[in-house]
């Protein structure tokens, strides 16, 4: 398969890593307990904290996010769970929790709506709720929640918040000590631009102390034992190596950029992606617009609905035909919409390449519609 040049992937996760990230990952192999291992996971730390906005430890788990989804389900403490449901991962989060044998109680809108805090309130208000589970950004749809306002609320009502920060950690203010959060939790394919395979979350104290107290929380996502590993830079069982060398390159990148500096960055590129659909559609007479309310908007991937007559099928095919490759639609909106991942290690510049690449394909596709049927 021949190499294409950083800037072409544009999928709203996995995302583009840069080059010397993954050549970190050829390294050879070193015990994982033992002081190389110690000092390799412990020099992972302070750029993870800076991201989190925690002087907490961060765990890493050897799997996808939705490991660390189902570990924040399992290790909390019993009871009843509220779900905010508003596109495909905020549906997974609610789906864990039954699976995990939760009894679940839903606040739903529509694939691209957000919420309404009153609305949360009252279901918060009605019955007992030991947990309530959020996506930050909803990578289905691009709308971003207002968690710190909903983990305020289930605070009052004397729930914990479960987080999905999957692709907004790293690409926005998280404020985990600030904002009292309970349970964050992000993968590494996204906002944080590695190769897939690990996840990281953070817990509070009050969290693992009531953790400690949860019967049957398995094995492999025992959190009360990652709490115990971390004390000593350890993994309760055998880490992803390499995928570690590649976090420790991409925490010093991290750390170089200035974390300020990359939030801006992302907000630049949410803003520069809106402000194209706005001129694009008009260039081309076309009826598409971004799917999430402003001031909703994730600064990490945009889902543009298009008019009945192109097909996001034939939209991405056109667009890597160019060599760039954008996310099609997901789960109800695969029909009218596509994505845009402007996240992790893309620059403005690139991105422009990117919009150039789909307003050209998007042209050919209005003077050429397919043929309908
Ligand atoms: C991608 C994603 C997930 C699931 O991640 P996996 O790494 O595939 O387990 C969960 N939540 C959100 C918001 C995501 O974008």
């Amino acid at each position: 398969m021949s190499e294409k040049p950083f800037g072409s992937f544009f999928l709203p996760g996995p995302t583009e890593v840069r080059p010397e990230v993954l050549a970190a990952m050829s390294r050879p192999m070193l015990a994982h307990r033992g002081k190389a291992f110690e000092d390799l996971f412990a020099s992972c730390q302070s750029g993870l904290q800076a991201i989190f906005g925690t002087a907490r430890p961060v765990y890493v788990g050897t799997c996808s996010a939705t490991g660390f989804m189902e570990a924040g389900i399992r290790n909390a403490r019993p009871g009843r769970v509220l779900a905010l449901v508003n596109g495909q991962f905020s549906e997974r989060f609610a789906n864990i929790a039954r699976a995990c044998g939760r009894e679940v109680d839903e606040v739903r809108v529509e694939y691209g709506g957000g919420f309404d805090l009153a609305h949360v309130r009252r279901a918060l208000g009605i019955r007992d709720h030991a947990l309530v589970t959020v996506v930050h950004s909803e990578t289905s749809t691009g709308v971003l929640t207002d968690v710190h306002a909903v983990t305020a609320l289930a605070h009052e009502h004397g729930a914990m918040c479960l987080i999905d920060g999957v692709t907004s950690v790293g690409a926005m203010r998280i404020d985990f000590d600030a904002s009292e959060l309970d349970y964050v939790l992000t993968g590494s394919q996204k906002g944080l631009a590695l190769p897939p395979g690990l996840a990281f979350a953070v817990a509070s104290q009050r969290y693992i102390d009531a953790a400690a107290q949860v019967e049957h929380r398995g094995l492999y996502f025992d959190l009360v034992e990652y709490e115990r590993f971390i004390q000593k830079n350890q993994t309760p069982n055998t880490p992803a190596v390499s995928l570690l060398y590649a976090l420790q390159v991409q925490m010093e990148r991290i750390l170089a950029e200035g974390v300020e500096a990359r939030y801006r960055r992302h907000a630049a590129m949410r803003d520069a992606t809106v402000k194209w659909v706005g001129e694009a559609a008009r260039r081309l007479g076309i009826a598409m617009h971004v799917l999430a309310p402003e001031g909703q908007r994730s600064p990490t991937v945009t889902t543009i609905v298009l008019p009945a007559v192109i097909s996001p099928k034939a939209l991405v095919s056109a667009v890597a035909i160019r060599g760039i490759t954008i996310g099609g639609g997901l789960g109800p909106l695969a029909e009218s919409t596509y994505r845009i991942g402007h996240m992790g290690e893309h620059t403005l510049d690139g991105l422009g390449k990117c919009l150039c690449a789909v307003e050209g394909a998007l042209m050919e596709l209005t003077s050429n519609p397919a043929p309908s049927g």
